[in-house]
């Protein structure tokens, strides 16, 4: 079966995706971009990271990371 898809993907150069990793309640990481996209709330910082960075690829941003863990 042939797939025709045409989703048009933002090719706006201008649009800047910056991708970090943020701590949700306590026990959660969520891989969130300066575009406003936010990935899934994850327990695992891999899978977290993973979506993050997932974006990051796709959009030709920048992906952070996570910020220092176990802080303040
Ligand atoms: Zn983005």
């Amino acid at each position: 079966m042939r797939q025709d898809q045409q989703q048009p993907l933002p090719r706006d150069t201008m649009m800047h995706h910056e991708v970090h990793v943020r701590h949700v309640q306590r026990h959660f990481l969520q891989s969130v971009c300066s575009c406003g996209w936010l990935g899934a709330a994850r327990r695992s910082p891999s899978l977290a990271t993973e979506e993050g960075q997932d974006h990051a690829i796709l959009f030709d941003g920048a992906f952070t990371g996570i910020p220092s863990e176990g802080g303040e």
